[in-house]
């Protein structure tokens, strides 16, 4: 029997993941008039916002502004947030089917990318992943403890993501003050010994994938300065007239206007390198990082980078590599594992009815938060479609209080959006008394303790 949707029996959908992706989706369902629908957004962290929270750097407060719009679609009496609930255990597949007539995955890439060379796993070698993660006070990341005592660092990637860990790396503790960086990381970058910091491109200058407005930063912090070989970013007058991207374009200038700079002297310094490719992270004798073996590439005529044979060696003892995230496989979903995502056509589960993908671990890494709002809107209208052609199974179990009955019997602490908002008013307030845009709560233990009365 076609199911129809009214009032009182809405379309029910589960969004499993609080990211952006999974909040611009949500918003979408609420858009549409075509439908009464009903959304219920999970996640397994008590807080949301995913990586405008824990992936977006501490010191692009704008960037973060983006969730007051989000708490909109949080607070709407159609939808609610169920945090500190993890997909696969406290909901399982067969739980989610069951009580929604339609499941959208939005969780984004957990994960990252390896280089794949020898030395990755020495100590003082480690994804920026965990270091955005562990600065940014993520409860899986707050507890580790963090050696700075490198005072050479090496990035290797030139996307946003590398320029954000770098910068981090050289700004001051008063620069850092006014960012809500959570406090652990605070006090251990300001102990840090960081002098020299390099962010490696394989590619040349006109190839890297950082945006212009973040290159830029690094021109005016307090206590550091980029440093550019002019040999390294020399284009033909081919390869200047080949780039037709705008942001590379500009990308190029600021790094000639780095080049001519002469060096202000100041205590810490960024180099923007390209054309070298990690071949080896060396050990130092003792299982840690003792330097960063690198290797001069060319670009072929298609734009790959080949090497050269020549070689250089770095003086860091800590390397952070920055080559993309990727996505993690859900239990009980699809997955393609050469590329990281969910197996999907057009954000339709392959294979499945009524089981949805948006976002990063839809159609991969790439792009700002504002990217994933399309990319929702169009998974969303693919749902809209198959529900009104009457496509989706329908859930067995379609309430809200069935679900409350169900994780209750698994004995979760729900986490909701009006127990966030506490906490959220909570981390607003110490910051403000430390002069600070907000002091993040970290252990999971503890944002559980701040609920509504
Ligand atoms: P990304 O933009 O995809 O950059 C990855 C970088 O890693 C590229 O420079 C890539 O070079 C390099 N790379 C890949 N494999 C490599 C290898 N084996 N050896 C050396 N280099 C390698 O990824 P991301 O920096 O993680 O950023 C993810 C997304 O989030 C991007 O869309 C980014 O713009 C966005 N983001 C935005 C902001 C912001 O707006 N402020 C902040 C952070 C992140 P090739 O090009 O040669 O492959």
């Amino acid at each position: 029997m076609t199911q129809t949707y009214t009032p009182d029996r809405p379309l029910r959908v589960a969004v499993i993941g609080s990211g952006p992706s999974g909040i611009f989706a949500t918003e979408a369902l609420l858009k549409q008039t075509d439908l009464p629908a009903q959304v219920d957004v999970y996640d397994r962290l008590p807080t949301p916002y995913g990586l405008v929270r824990y992936g977006v750097a501490p010191d692009h407060l704008t960037i973060k502004s983006v969730t007051r719009g989000f708490e909109k679609t949080l607070g709407d009496p159609r939808v609610r947030f169920l945090g500190n609930v993890e997909f696969g255990t406290d909901l399982t597949h067969e739980d989610a089917l069951a009580h929604y007539d339609a499941v959208l995955y939005t969780v984004g890439a957990s994960s990252d990318r390896r280089l794949g060379i020898p030395g990755e796993d020495l100590t003082g070698s480690m994804s920026a992943t965990e270091f955005v993660a562990w600065y940014n006070g993520h409860p899986d990341a707050a507890a580790r403890e963090m050696v700075l005592s490198a005072s050479g660092v090496a990035v290797v990637g030139v996307g946003n993501v590398a320029l954000d860990v770098s910068r981090i790396l050289v700004k001051t503790a008063q620069e850092l003050h006014e960012s809500d960086i959570a406090a652990h990381a605070l006090t251990a970058l300001d102990a840090s010994h960081v002098q020299d910091v390099w962010v490696l491109g394989r590619r040349g200058p006109a190839q890297a994938a950082f945006t212009t407005k973040e290159l830029r930063e690094f021109g005016e912090l307090h206590a550091a300065e980029p440093v550019v070989k002019p040999e390294e970013i020399a284009l033909s007058e081919a390869e200047e007239a080949a780039i037709t991207d705008n942001t590379k374009k500009k990308n190029v200038e600021v790094l000639r206007d780095f080049a001519a700079r002469e060096p202000e002297g100041k205590a810490r310094r960024v180099h923007l390198r390209f054309l070298v490719s990690p071949v080896e992270i060396l050990d130092d004798g003792q299982g840690r990082v003792g330097g960063l073996k690198v290797e001069r590439n060319r670009l072929d005529e298609n734009g790959n980078a080949v090497g050269t044979g020549e070689f250089e060696v770095l003086p860091v003892q800590m390397v952070l590599r920055s080559v993309g995230y990727r996505g993690v496989a859900l239990p009980g979903v699809p997955f393609d594992e050469k590329r990281g995502v969910i197996a999907n056509d057009e954000g339709r589960v392959t294979g499945r009815v009524g089981e949805y993908t948006a976002g990063w671990i839809k159609r991969g890494p790439s792009g700002v938060v504002g990217t994933n709002r399309k990319d929702a809107t169009d998974t969303v209208a693919h749902l809209l479609t198959d529900a009104k052609e009457g496509r989706l199974p329908g859930a067995a179990h379609p309430t809200r209080e069935a679900v409350d009955a169900l994780l209750a019997g698994k004995g979760v602490q729900v986490y909701s959006f009006h127990d966030w908002l506490v906490l959220d008013a909570h981390e607003l307030a110490e910051g403000q008394a430390q002069g600070r845009p907000r002091a993040k709560v970290v252990h999971r233990e503890l944002m559980l303790g701040h609920r509504k009365a």
